[in-house]
This record gives C-alpha cells, structure tokens and sequence, in this order.
C-alpha cells in the first residue's frame, strides 16, 4: 500500500456523519443543506436521464455546460473565458485532484493557508509535492505580505487558496488578495484558486476571482461546483476554468482519473448556471437569514461565534464560550451524549494546531437549526464551566 494512504485518518466529515448517523444526532458537521435545490434543475436533469444520452460525455464536458460556466463567469464575475479554458470534472475535488497531479513535480514546493479543505495536503504529498504552510488564526484570520513570504522560496510551483474560505467563513479583502497576486507574479508561481462558494458571500459583499488581480489571469486555475451553487452537494458536477497552457496538461490528469462525469447532471447544470439573476439572489439571502437566525440562538446559548462573511459554516471559540476542553473532545461528547454534530476546526490544520475552535453548518431548515441549538445547549451544560 501507498504509504500515505496507510496512515491517513479517514475524513473528519465521513468520520461525523457516520457518528452523527450511529447516535441519531442532529448533522451540523458535515456540510450539506436540508433545503433550497431549485426543483427546476432537478426536472431538467430527469428529463435529460429519460430523454438525452446516458452514454459518455465528451472528455472535457459538454460542450453546452463548459460554455454556460464560461458566460457564467463573464456575466457575474466580468472574467474573460473561453470555452475552451473550462474542463468539467467530478465535483471540485475531483478538479483539484486533476490540477495538483498536472501541476506538481517531486520536491516542488506548494504554498497552503491554514486552515484548509482536508483534500489539499493528501494530493500534494500523492503528487510528491511539499507542503509550506501560512498560518491563520482566529478570530481574524488574515493573510499577511510577512507570513506569505516566509512560505515562498526559489523552489515554490503552486499557491492552492480557498475563498470565500472553509472553514473560516472569510471572504478575503482585496488587500489580502493583492498580497497573493503580488508573489505570485513576482515568483512566476501558479495559483490554484478553490473559488467553490463564490455565490455565498453575506452582507452585500462581492466575490472577487483571483484571476481578475493584475498579472493573474495567466497563471490561475479557478475551480467552481455546481454541487455549493444548487444546493445539491451529492450532484458532484465541478469544472476548472483556466487559461490554454495549464487547462491542457489538466485534461490529461483527468482523463485518467475519471475522464467524463454524468451528461445528465451536466446537462441540467448548463441549464441551472442560466437561472436569472433572482435565484443566486435569493439563494444568498435564505442563506443569510439562516445564519442570522443560528447566530442569534448561539449567542443565547452563551457560545462565542466568529464572523460569517461567506460560505454556510460558522465557527465558535470554545475557550471564549467559557467551555475548557478542545474542540475534538467537544465534538466527540455533543454528538454521542448531546445528540448535535459539529467539526473541530483543528482537523483544517495539518501542524500547529488551533485546538479551541468548531465549525457548525447552518445551511439548515429552522426545525433542523433548533434541533442543533437545543444539541448544543447541552454540550454547554455538560462541557461549560
Ligand atoms: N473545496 C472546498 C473549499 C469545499 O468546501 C468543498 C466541499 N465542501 C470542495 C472543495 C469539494 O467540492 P465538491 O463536493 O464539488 O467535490
Ligand atoms: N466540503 C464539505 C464540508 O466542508 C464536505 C465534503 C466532504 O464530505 N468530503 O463540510
């Protein structure tokens, strides 16, 4: 056996759900909404199962769907894409698979933030690379010019960066982003910009694509999902948008890897991506009244939550919530004795650990919402000082 995969743990949100499954808890581990799929993209997808091909789709993605992420991105974030810049891939995991095995060699150096979605260290170590992390710490997490130059060296190939990022439902300032930008040019470095929650940023703010920054549209490779856009995590649709020269090499990882993914869901996807302005609308602010309503219930419960400027996640400081134990015992007493599933943000880390903070989805209809504060209630009651 490869002996990476001998001594992984298996992922922290398999790990919780199955947990959350076993003690009949309440998951607000595991990201995934109990609500708001938009009805029709689930019937053009049926009706492209009944009446369109089941057999392969081209190896790059249907054509109809790489050019309605290709307008997609014109009309809604001003990038300019061709059609051909897009390869449509297994979900975005799938999609960094692809970037990080085109894109890395044995030794190169690869530049993360932690903390970071649990998929990037794995596939970087796979793929030979060596990981160099910035750290960002709570309650503030912010990205500075000190801490990104002390991760770069003559050796660094790729920057992999999340935003709006998960966990910590940061949407980065255009400062921060500049920083990135800055090195990258400066050290010709390719920046693999995981951009899946570009729809949900609250309180008016706008998602900002690093490939707009000056010097950025030719070295970044932009990865979306439709399973974060629709609200259908288990759809596994996700695309990488890139210029010719990095898009290439990528289609030859993942023409092995999967080579195609269902034309069906693709289909209904290129339909989905066309939704008038009002549903992306709607969908951030049902999104948004979710959060405000989970933040106010934790607020009573005495819990201490950070910031929610984008994604469906919010975290909480344990210690500044009046509660002493670190954030894995935490989740491992709520979800088998208080009946609620929550991530300990520690498993986002993948040395220096932050062991005082938990990640909870709200991305949750109200009775699932006050099922979990009544979860958490408990674990303050029993963990609390
Ligand atoms: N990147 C980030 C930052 C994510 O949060 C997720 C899923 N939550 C993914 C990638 C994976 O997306 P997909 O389900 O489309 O593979
Ligand atoms: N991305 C989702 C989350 O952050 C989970 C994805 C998964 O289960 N692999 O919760």
């Amino acid at each position: 056996m490869n002996p990476l995969y001998e001594t992984l743990p298996t992922s922290i949100f398999a790990h919780m759900s199955g947990l959350a499954a076993e003690h009949g808890a309440v998951n607000l581990g595991q990201g995934f909404p109990d609500f708001g799929w938009p009805q029709d993209v689930v019937e053009s997808a049926a009706q492209a199962l009944l009446n369109g091909s089941n057999q392969y789709a081209p190896m790059t993605g249907l054509p109809a769907l790489r050019e309605a992420v290709a307008d997609h991105y014109r009309q809604y974030q001003g990038l300019v894409v061709e059609n051909g810049d897009v390869i449509v891939t297994s979900g975005a995991t799938e999609a960094l698979a692809s970037a990080i095995m085109a894109l890395v060699s044995e030794g190169d150096e690869v530049v993360l933030f932690q903390p970071l979605y649990d998929a990037y260290v794995p596939l970087v170590r796979r793929a030979g690379g060596v990981p160099k992390f910035v750290r960002l710490t709570p309650p503030d997490w912010r990205i500075t010019e000190g801490a990104l130059a002390e991760a770069f060296s003559e050796r660094t190939r790729l920057v992999i960066f999340n935003n709006p990022q998960n966990p910590a439902a940061r949407v980065f300032g255009e400062d921060e982003l500049r920083i990135i930008a800055d090195a990258c040019v400066r050290s010709d470095v390719i920046a693999l910009s995981d951009e899946v929650w570009e729809h949900l940023v609250f309180d008016g703010r706008r998602h900002v694509p690093l490939a707009s920054l000056p010097g950025m549209a030719e070295r970044t490779v932009k990865v979306g999902s439709a399973g974060k856009i629709f609200s259908m995590t288990g759809w596994k649709i996700g695309w990488i948008v890139a210029p010719q020269a990095l898009a290439l090499p990528i289609s030859k990882a993942h023409q092995y890897l999967t080579f195609a993914t269902a034309p069906n869901l693709q289909s209904a996807v290129a339909y989905g991506l066309g939704k008038d302005t009002d549903y992306f609308e709607t969908m951030r602010s049902d999104f948004a009244r979710a959060r405000d309503v989970f933040l106010r219930g934790l607020e009573e419960a005495g819990y201490a939550a950070l910031p929610v400027e984008g994604t469906y996640f919010v975290c909480v400081d344990l210690a500044a919530s009046g509660i002493g134990v670190d954030d894995v015992t935490f989740c491992e007493r709520a979800v088998r004795e208080c009946g609620v599933a929550a991530i300990p943000v520690s498993a986002f880390y993948d040395e220096n650990k932050v062991r005082s903070v938990i990640r909870l989805c709200f991305a949750k209809q109200p009775e699932t919402i006050e099922k979990g504060l009544e979860g958490l209630r408990r674990a303050k009651a029993l963990m609390g000082a």
